[in-house]
């Protein structure tokens, strides 16, 4: 089946179309998915630029009931849309169905954002005059996202823009354009006007660069790549678009000698290997105190043996095949590399067979590394982590830190004490105590410091940061 591009309320055929393949069966094709030429994207742009004025003066009512609608069809459809999103993306059943309802909630919550935009109303420091802040859309808004969150992370781009009143024209990464057509259809369908909300898939070469280069494109979010975000930014920003981005981690999890061992290997697990690793927040650094790391690296080695690898969907399976041919070459060189640089590789690390063909690779776990190894310092994004033994709470607060990254940091402890000196020193957006580095709520912010993030931060209700601009009024008393 074909999937077209959304531009200006019409589905429109692409120049040509690329197949969708199943990580975990490489033989089943889930659709050709269309690719925008770069006329097309101009179509879009112009089209959302043409719908920008009336859309930004609905009511919030008109806002929010869309939103509402949207948000209510995904929750009704979440294990269909959860089922597509493991078919496409190789995460398990579980873990997609989860991520879809997020992507319910996520447009549930916006919908109640849009009767909340906040704004103030201040006295003047001269007699007889009021100040009204306000906040006002940001007007066309471009968004390019990964592969790894294929529903939730257009979802929480998407539904703020929609809220606070701009157009919207989305890029999603083209291994996984099947979860946000599917939600560009539900959009399409909810009634939002004509070139409100406009989907074009294809290259990031093409189609996101134009997103990034045209000057009618307002503001630009971003989620993936550092060295993509990079590039973004210097285009983006030097024609002084609006930019937020959301790049790589290299999350550190310390592990304290007065740690609950169980509760230590259970964040451990989750956070290094769920999702097959796949996830910018994933614990891929676990730094332990010499005391208990024996005793650690036995447990969570024991808890890795197991773990069931197979395909996404079968139930069973804990953890699901690499997304696709290249990411499993960028995992398996990299566990070559610290092969080379002398970490000890524990257990794990090789493709994998099973009854069908699929980027199957068994979760690897590396001990005896120092923190300046490549494997500790660039984003592997897949299931890798390193244990990097030291010797004291201190070593580990600054090896936690000794990274150009700052998403996200845990730390497993029974001390009060400590965890509360962690909270405060960790240099990151987010931090754990006693709970994986991954797995976050859709109400609150995300994002993170130092190379991680660029801009204002993403969901609950920071987003108003980024999705709108302040406007400042003076008005004589009359
Ligand atoms: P990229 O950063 O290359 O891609 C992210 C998005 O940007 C995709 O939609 C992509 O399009 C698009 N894009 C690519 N080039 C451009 C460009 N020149 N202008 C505008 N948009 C562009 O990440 P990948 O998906 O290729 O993954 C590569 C690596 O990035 C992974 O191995 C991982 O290390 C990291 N990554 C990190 C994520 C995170 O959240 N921290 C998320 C995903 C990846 P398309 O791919 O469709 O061509």
């Amino acid at each position: 089946m074909s999937h077209a591009n959304l531009i200006a309320g019409e589905w429109v055929k692409g120049q040509d179309a690329v197949p969708n393949i199943n990580p975990s069966d490489t033989a089943d094709v889930i659709g050709d998915y269309d690719r925008a030429s770069a006329a097309q994207v101009e179509d879009a742009i112009a089209a959302a630029r043409a719908a920008a004025h009336a859309w930004a003066r609905t009511t919030v009512q008109q806002r929010a009931d869309l939103l509402d609608k949207v948000g209510t069809e995904i929750l009704a459809r979440r294990a269909e849309l959860g089922d597509l999103l493991a078919r496409e993306e190789g995460k398990t059943l579980a873990e997609a169905t989860g991520e879809a309802t997020r992507a319910g909630m996520i447009f549930k919550f916006f919908a109640g954002e849009c009767l909340r935009i906040p704004g103030e109303r201040l006295g003047s420091v001269r007699p007889g005059i009021d100040i009204e802040i306000t906040r006002e859309p940001v007007g066309v808004i471009g968004l390019i996202t990964p592969w790894n969150f294929p529903i939730a992370i257009p979802a929480w781009k998407m539904a703020p823009a929609l809220a606070y009143g701009n157009c919207v024209i989305i890029k999603p990464a083209e291994l996984v354009s099947g979860s946000a057509w599917a939600l560009a259809d539900i959009i399409h369908r909810a009634g939002f006007p004509a070139g409100v909300f406009n989907l074009v898939m294809g290259r990031g070469s093409v189609v996101g660069e134009k997103l990034v280069t045209d000057p009618r494109i307002d503001a630009i979010s971003f989620t993936g790549s550092v060295p993509t975000g990079q590039s973004i930014l210097a285009k983006a920003a030097g024609r002084g678009a609006k930019v937020q981005l959301e790049m790589g981690g290299k999350n550190p999890l310390v592990v304290l000698a007065d740690a609950d061992m169980d509760t230590a290997v259970r964040v451990a697990l989750d956070g290094a290997f769920f999702q097959t690793g796949q996830r910018c927040t994933a614990s891929s650094r676990l730094i332990v105190e010499e005391a208990v790391h024996d005793k650690f690296v036995g447990a969570l080695t024991e808890a890795m043996r197991k773990q069931v690898v197979d395909d996404a969907r079968k139930p069973g399976t804990t953890i699901g095949p690499v997304v696709d041919q290249s990411q499993l070459d960028q995992d398996l060189r990299y566990i070559d590399i610290g092969q080379k640089e002398g970490a000890r590789l524990v257990i794990g690390g090789e493709r994998l067979n099973r009854e069908k063909s699929g980027f199957y690779l068994a979760p690897a776990l590396f001990d005896a590394t120092r923190n300046d190894m490549r494997i500790n310092r660039e984003e592997i994004f897949g299931p890798v982590a390193s244990v990097i033994p030291v010797r004291d709470y201190d070593e580990a607060l600054s090896v936690a830190n000794d990274t150009t990254f700052g998403l996200c940091s845990g730390i497993v402890t029974t001390s009060l004490k400590k965890a509360a000196h962690f909270r405060r020193n960790a240099e990151t957006g987010m931090v754990m105590v006693n709970l994986p580095t991954a797995g976050v709520d859709y109400h609150v912010p995300f994002g993170g410091r130092k190379g991680s993030s660029y801009g204002s931060r993403e969901q609950g209700r920071y987003a108003v940061e980024f999705y709108t601009q302040v406007k400042t009024a003076y008005v004589m008393q009359s």
